[in-house]
């Protein structure tokens, strides 16, 4: 505990997101004192050589504000236009308040497809480590208005997770218009406690942190679980601080702890198993059986075509498929060495009957185990 509590002190590189509900009054407009806050502290951050990475919401709210809608909008062509107002007016605000402390940012506007296709993911990564080598912040929002709700993240809270993977930072601060996780909804119950540190999401803390979220955002707990989720196995410790504190950024690396902190766990996984993880689309579902089931998670052992039982989906090789065990539950990700038409031909046959059932045998395996996630 000792070292991770350092790692809040010593940090050098952050993904900060801020909500909606942060960056927003409720009428939609912009919340202009909290964002010149939030842009001070992370001069204040960067001014101790600590790159920071600031990914905000508010498109869509300032959007709506702008476009005189009432509460969030509804239709997908709605939404669009109301993000591309807004990112603009968002956009105009940050490189306003930045400029005032001589510091520049860059727009990245990033959709779903820039994680899940392993090219564009590079080509994320060496874009915004290059800007940070340039010195400038980059200002991250989804790309809402060419993303529409099939193809979106959806919310910051995974977006910003996904990011502080991608560029390998070692913290994820998420400000937000609560304070941290709580044992029961404090604005109900005055007794709710707020945890303090998590170092296992387990099903009575999801329980927890049930569905709520505020009128304009997207996010709420649930989405924070999932982002903290995700960073826990990518090596990010997560915060979840309250946006409206002041000075909060520093009195969380302070030490304060009017805050949640989720711990990486010991053993992160390599980055091309987060990727496979979290980012890449699964494109279908393999079923296998209790033997397999066994061997996967009890061995860490290869999925092998005699242990599978169904297949689902059409996909290709090297698309990523979810691996669903007897009990209905989603057991493994990977991707896979056969097709969804190969595996329906081999599924629940022996290695040595590839080669006569395909009429060739690419390989032993359906999901080698060095392609395999298990427990996501
Ligand atoms: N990208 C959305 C926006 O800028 C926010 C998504 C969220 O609320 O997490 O409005």
């Amino acid at each position: 505990m000792e070292e991770q509590h350092r790692i809040i002190k010593t940090f050098k590189r952050a993904v900060v997101k801020v909500g909606t509900s942060s960056v927003n009054h409720p009428n939609g407009k912009l919340n202009i004192s909290q964002i010149e806050s939030i842009v001070r502290q992370l001069v204040d951050l960067y001014n101790q050589d600590k790159e920071v990475l600031l990914v905000t919401s508010g498109a869509v709210g300032a959007g709506a504000g702008k476009l005189g809608l009432k509460g969030r909008p509804k239709t997908i062509p709605e939404k669009q236009a109301a993000a591309a107002v807004g990112q603009g007016a968002l956009m105009h605000i940050y490189e306003k308040i930045f400029a005032e402390y001589g510091v520049a940012v860059g727009q990245v506007l990033l959709t779903r497809e820039d994680f899940s296709d392993r090219r564009r993911f590079l080509n994320a990564r060496n874009a915004l480590c290059t800007l940070l080598r340039f010195g400038v912040i980059p200002v991250i929002n989804e790309n809402d208005t060419v993303a529409v709700d099939e193809i979106k993240l959806g919310d910051n809270d995974n977006l910003s997770a996904l990011v502080a993977g991608l560029v390998e930072a070692e913290i994820l601060f998420l400000l937000s218009d609560v304070e941290g996780l709580y044992t029961a909804d404090p604005r109900k119950n005055p007794a709710a406690q707020l945890l303090e540190d998590i170092s296992e999401i387990t099903p009575d803390i999801e329980e927890l942190a049930g569905e709520t979220g505020s009128c304009m955002g997207t996010g709420g707990m649930a989405t924070k679980l999932q982002a903290a989720r995700i960073a826990m196995h990518s090596g990010v410790v997560t915060v979840i601080a309250g946006a409206w504190k002041k000075d909060v950024l520093r009195r969380v690396i302070a030490g304060e702890r009017d805050r949640t902190i989720f711990w990486p766990l010991d053993n992160k996984l390599e980055n091309k198993k987060q990727w496979i993880a979290y980012s890449s689309t699964v494109h279908g579902k393999i079923f296998i059986d209790k033997g397999a089931a066994q061997a996967l998670s009890g061995q860490g052992k290869s999925l092998l075509p005699s242990g599978v039982v169904g297949v689902e989906g059409v996909f290709e090789l090297g698309n990523t498929v979810s691996i669903i065990g007897p009990d209905g539950m989603e057991l493994a990700r990977g991707l896979v060495s056969y097709s969804s038409s190969d595996i329906e031909k081999i599924k629940g046959a022996h290695t040595k009957d590839i080669a006569r059932l395909l009429g060739r045998k690419d390989y032993d395996e359906v999901v080698h185990r060095n392609n395999m996630v298990l427990n996501i």
